[in-house]
C-alpha cells in the first residue's frame, strides 16, 4: 500500500483552469478532502471518498489528511487557487513539523493551481506587470497592526498590492482600514480593481479609483488589486496595467 498525499489548487473556479496534472491526481486519488465549496467542485465516483470540512479546522484536516495517507490511502487536499497561497500546503506542513515523525517520511507532493489575484489580473489586464505583493486582511492568524504596518510599508514601496480575504461578515471593517491606509499614504487617484468570482458565473469586474473605493464594493469572493501610482488604464480600452519599468 503506498499512500500519498497531493496538496492541489484547483484554480479560480473555471474548470478549464484546473491544471491537468491536478485532473490526474484527482482521477487517483482514493480520498478528497477540504473545506465544503471546495469539495463540491470535485466529480463523485466509485472508490472516492469525500471528505468536506468546516472552514477554520485547516489543522484537523491536514493531520486527518496525514493519516489517511499513512494508512495507504492516495489523499488529495483541495484548495482553491493556488494550495501554497493563504491556503492549505502550509497547514499540511505546519502538521508535519509539529506532528507524527512517521509524516515527515510520506511521499507529498503541492500541485500549484492559478491563484485569484493571477486570474483577476489576467481578466483586467495587466496590473501586476512591475512589482507587487500579496497581503491576506484576515486577522484570524495574525494581529491587526501587523496588517496596517504592512499595507503601509507596501504602499510606500509602490508595489501594487492583491488583497486576499478583504472582508467577512466577522470582519466588516478590514478593507474599509487597508483604504484609509492606503488614502493617507497615497495622495493620488490610482485605480482599484475589485475582481468578483472570477472565472465563474458571478463575475464581476469593477475599477475605481482610491478615493471613490469603498469597502462594500468586496466581500469575501473578491480579490482587490490596488495600483501602484504607475498604473492606469490603456486610454479606450478597458484594459487595466502597469508599465514594466519604475518611473
Ligand atoms: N488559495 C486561494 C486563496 C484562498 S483565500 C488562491 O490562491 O486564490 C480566499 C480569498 O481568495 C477570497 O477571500 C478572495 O479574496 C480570493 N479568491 C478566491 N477565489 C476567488 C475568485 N474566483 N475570484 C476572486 N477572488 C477569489
Amino acid at each position: 500500500m503506498n499512500g500519498w498525499l497531493a496538496i492541489a489548487g484547483l484554480g479560480p473556479g473555471d474548470d478549464a483552469m484546473v491544471t491537468p496534472e491536478v485532473s490526474d491526481a484527482l482521477a487517483e486519488a482514493t480520498d478528497v478532502i477540504g473545506y465544503i465549496p471546495y469539495v463540491a467542485r470535485v466529480a463523485p465516483r466509485d472508490g472516492l471518498t469525500l471528505h468536506p470540512s468546516d472552514n477554520r479546522v485547516e489543522l484537523d484536516r491536514a493531520r486527518h489528511a496525514l493519516e489517511l495517507a499513512r494508512a495507504g490511502h492516495r489523499v488529495v487536499v483541495v484548495s482553491s487557487g493556488d494550495p501554497g497561497v493563504f491556503a492549505m500546503a502550509a497547514a499540511i506542513f505546519e502538521a508535519v513539523e509539529h506532528g507524527d515523525p512517521a509524516w515527515a517520511l510520506l511521499d507529498i507532493r503541492v500541485l500549484p493551481g492559478i491563484t485569484a489575484m493571477l486570474a483577476a489580473a489576467a481578466r483586467a489586464g495587466a496590473p501586476l506587470g512591475h512589482d507587487f505583493c500579496a497581503i491576506n486582511l484576515s486577522d484570524n492568524l495574525k494581529p491587526q497592526a501587523i496588517i496596517d504596518r504592512r499595507v503601509r510599508l507596501a504602499a510606500e514601496a509602490d508595489f501594487a498590492i492583491a488583497f486576499y480575504n478583504p472582508r467577512s461578515r466577522a470582519r466588516p471593517d478590514g478593507l474599509a482600514t487597508a483604504l484609509a491606509i492606503l488614502r493617507d499614504t497615497c495622495a493620488d487617484r490610482r485605480p482599484i480593481l475589485f475582481a468578483r468570482a472570477v472565472s465563474t458565473a458571478q463575475e464581476h469586474l469593477h475599477v475605481v479609483a482610491l478615493p471613490d473605493a469603498r469597502a462594500e464594493l468586496a466581500d469575501m469572493r473578491t480579490v482587490v488589486i490596488v495600483g501602484s501610482s504607475r498604473t492606469r488604464m490603456v486610454p479606450g480600452t478597458r484594459f487595466l496595467y502597469t508599465p514594466r519599468s519604475a518611473a
